[in-house]
Parts: structure tokens; sequence; C-alpha cells
């Protein structure tokens, strides 16, 4: 589900910015930033004023007892309408979680998400070298692709992907991807009972790259279907219409 943010009037804004600049001295616990920075996108429209840029929010919900039919959709894939100009996209993982997953096992997750819809173009879209950053956030615009753990407010939303573009040119200019602690995670290949970290980074990161989610259940075997549930793994790898999708944006 998208939730777009757009530039709003000027007075607006400096109200805005009135009320930020009176509430900026309130210092947030460590613990609770995320949570923090996962509640700015329901509170308020989030724009950088030094740089016009607009976001968009990918909710990433569990899977519900009835999905619906959803939409029908004719190909399977959606375009954003944004994508990445410069390549290739580096990023910086926080591994720091609450499920007892090393370093390793995050990184290595994470990195082989992105080799996932890079093996899918000749382009280098996101960077082999990612860096590691144990005070990474979610949420905060500073041109850095950060992916981190945090608690998000609602405990239906397994992830969420925010995405700053230009309104001109369209272009991509930072993602943020966090991943609700709320829920168990780890490699469901040793225990179906958690939620894939592979799987659903795998589903962001087509979010990072400029492709929307899919809600129609004829598309539900595809990696952008935007419902999930404990020990799916089907999302790891691509399906035609992700890979169509994918190099419509950045070529075969
Ligand atoms: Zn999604």
């Amino acid at each position: 589900m998208r939730h777009k943010h757009l530039i709003v009037p000027v007075s607006v804004l400096m109200i805005l910015l009135v009320s930020v600049a009176a509430t900026a001295s309130i210092v947030i616990p460590a613990a609770d930033k995320a949570k923090e920075n996962a509640k700015a996108p329901e509170n308020s429209p989030v724009i950088d004023e030094r740089w016009g840029l607009e976001r968009v929010d990918f909710i990433h919900y569990a899977r519900p007892e009835n999905p619906g039919k959803g939409q029908k959709a004719a190909t399977c894939y959606k375009l954003l309408g944004v994508k990445w100009k410069t390549l290739p996209v580096s990023y910086v993982i926080n591994p720091s979680n609450p499920y007892n997953m090393s370093e390793g096992f995050v990184t290595g997750a994470v990195s082989a998400s992105a080799e996932t819809w890079d093996a899918a173009t000749s382009a280098e879209l996101f960077n082999d070298a990612y860096s590691v950053d144990y005070s990474a956030d979610y949420g905060v615009q500073n041109f850095v692709n950060a992916l981190a753990f945090g608690d998000y407010p609602d405990s239906g939303v397994i992830a969420v992907t925010s995405v700053w573009y230009t309104p001109v040119g369209k272009r991509i200019v930072e993602f943020d991807m966090l991943f609700n602690t709320r829920f168990a995670w780890g490699d469901a290949t040793a225990n179906p009972a958690v939620m894939d970290l592979q799987n659903i980074a795998t589903h962001e990161l087509g979010h990072a790259a400029g492709l929307d989610d899919i809600y129609s259940t004829s598309c539900s075997a595809v990696t952008m279907y935007g419902y999930s549930s404990y020990g799916e793994m089907s999302k790891r790898t691509l399906e035609q219409p992700d890979v169509t999708g994918l190099q419509r944006m950045y070529g075969p």
C-alpha cells in the first residue's frame, strides 16, 4: 500500500517548521528512535525543505485470512515511475536485532537479495560492496540508503520501505528500509516459524529499485506481491514479471 506525501503549501510548511523547531530539543532515547522515525510518515507529510523531495512509503502487510482477489493485473508488475539515474546504488546495513541473527547472517541475506535484482539486469544496480553501520537509522532523509530493524507501531506490518525522489526528473535519491521487530526474523530454511529475511528484503529492494506492489491474487507468485507470511521463501527468487519490470527501467 502506498502513502504518497506531496509538497504542502509554504504557509503550512512554515507552521510545520515552527512546530518542529519547538519540539526539536526533545531528546529521543536511542531504543525509541526507530519507533519515532517509523511514526513520522503517518503523522505529517515528510518534506525536506532543502531539496524539495517527495517521499513514498511502501507498507508490507502480513497476509490476511482472505486477501481478496485484488485488482486484476494484466502484467503482474507495476513501475513507480521513478528510478535511479546514477548507478550503482550503495547501501548501509544496521545488523542490530533482537533475534540473535549474526551480522554475517543479516548482511549475507540482504546482499543476496540485492544481487538477485542485479543478476536480472546488465546494469550494476546495487553496489556489491555494502557497508555496516550500527547507528544507521530508518526514516532519516540523509542520502544514505539505510536498512535497519526497529519497532513499527503496527503488528500487521512486516516491513516498510521509504523512497525519496525528485518531483522533477523522477530520480530516486534515497531509500530506507525498516524490518518490524514485532515479527520474529531469521532463515526460514532452518526454521519455518520465522519471517525470512532474504525473502522480505528481496521484495523491499524491488521498491528501492522502482517497482510498486501487486495485490492481484492471480499474481501471488511474483516477488512484488504485496503480502507475505511466516516461512515464505518464494520472494527470494524473481518471476518473469519482476524481471520484465526491472528491465523496463534498467535494461536487459
Ligand atoms: Zn511492498
